[in-house]
């Protein structure tokens, strides 16, 4: 028997009339950890005309779908959409409310929080259910969340849990769960809120939205070509480019890359980036800093081109070549255009 009191509630966000992809995840992460507890779960979607992706999330995982749908919510206003969550939390009382770790949900969720007086574990890289000790109290406490995350500038991966407080939140990054196929035979029921905005309706006014051009989604990529700091400069990433063209890859880069202002941050991977899981990684000038590898670490095949035979990437590659990546990568370039010409 499921139970029913308690339960996922994620956070769900759609752009143009579609699911964002970061939802999606969210609702896999919600299943595997409603599997646990033998619950169910929820979304909350808020937005004007979304009441037909309803349905959508139900198709992705969600067993309940609440949708808040009024032109007061055309846009992002964080304190009415924290006031309407905080409310429909305080009386569906879900176990563990989840959030995406991007721009809204690193603003809405701490929002969420502080109105619930409950603790946030931001940016966790991967959710499960456990039991825990209390070693001061000697207190047992069963199925709580695990929330994991790095700490220490990425130096350690921690495991948190809240062990007293409800419900027990966390912002997710995107990346770190796959979406479940879309399953149209799936049923659940939908849930219209009615709006409520008490006195934080019309405090704060949207005037006018401009939106920032089309960032680069590396999630998807089946091969990602990355650039490091010894790439050397612009021109170095015009030669990676062409490589990637020839593979059919995308561009990434190192936060060293990035902080040179060699290529956009769109473009980062690591922890503070992206978290990529191409089937291939080629890292060229990449030293391999944990604060990298933590976004690559779900690649199938890591490539390492390095002119350093020390350099601490070899670690984590399949394979490493230790080179000058301007004599390398050129060579890989005619090999690849060699092996087209002669199919
Ligand atoms: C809180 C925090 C968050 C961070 N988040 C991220 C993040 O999201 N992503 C990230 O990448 N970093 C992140 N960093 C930074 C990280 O610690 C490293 O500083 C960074 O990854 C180093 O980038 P790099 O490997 O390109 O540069 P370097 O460490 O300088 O390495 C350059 C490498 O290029 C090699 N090289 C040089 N010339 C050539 C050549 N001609 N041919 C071949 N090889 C060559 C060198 O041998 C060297 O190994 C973060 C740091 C902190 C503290």
């Amino acid at each position: 028997m499921v139970n029913k009191s308690g339960g996922v509630l994620v956070y769900a966000e759609c752009k143009r009339r579609k699911l964002n992809r970061i939802t999606l995840e969210l609702l896999s992460a919600g299943r595997y950890l409603a599997g646990k507890l033998n619950s169910e779960v929820s979304a909350v979607l808020i937005g004007y005309k979304v009441r037909e992706l309803a349905k959508e999330l139900i198709c992705y995982g969600a067993d309940r779908a609440y949708v808040v749908d009024h032109q007061s919510f055309r846009y992002y206003v964080p304190l009415t959409y924290a006031k309407v969550i905080a409310d429909l939390i305080i009386s569906s009382e879900p176990e563990i409310v989840l959030f995406p770790a991007d721009s809204i949900g690193r603003d809405l969720a701490p929002r969420v929080a502080a109105k619930l007086n409950t603790g946030l574990t931001a940016d966790c890289i991967e959710l499960d259910i456990g039991d825990y000790e209390d070693p001061i109290s000697g207190r047992h406490y069963e199925k709580l969340l695990y929330q994991v995350r790095p700490a220490f500038s990425g130096d350690i991966i921690a495991t948190i849990v809240v062990p007293e407080r409800r419900p027990q939140m966390a912002t997710v990054r995107p990346g770190s769960f796959d979406p479940l196929p879309r399953d149209l035979g799936r049923e659940g029921e939908i849930v219209a809120i009615p709006v409520n905005l008490g006195g934080e309706g019309g405090v704060m006014e949207v005037i006018k939205v401009v939106e920032e051009e089309s960032s680069t989604d590396l999630r998807d990529a089946k091969i990602i070509v990355s650039g490091g700091r010894g790439v050397g400069g612009p021109y170095g990433f015009k030669l990676l480019r062409e490589l990637a063209k020839e593979l059919g890859a995308k561009l990434g880069a190192s936060r060293a890359a990035v902080e040179a202002g060699w290529i956009s941050y769109s473009h980062q991977v690591g922890l503070t980036g992206q978290i990529v899981k191409p089937k291939i990684y080629i890292a060229c000038g990449i030293s391999g800093a944990i604060q990298h590898i933590v976004g690559i670490r779900e690649a199938g095949v890591i490539i390492a081109i390095n002119r350093d035979p020390d350099a601490p990437i070899f670690d984590y590659a399949d394979y490493g070549i230790v080179g000058d990546l301007f004599e390398v990568i050129p060579a890989l370039i005619s090999k690849i255009k060699e092996v087209k010409c002669n199919k």
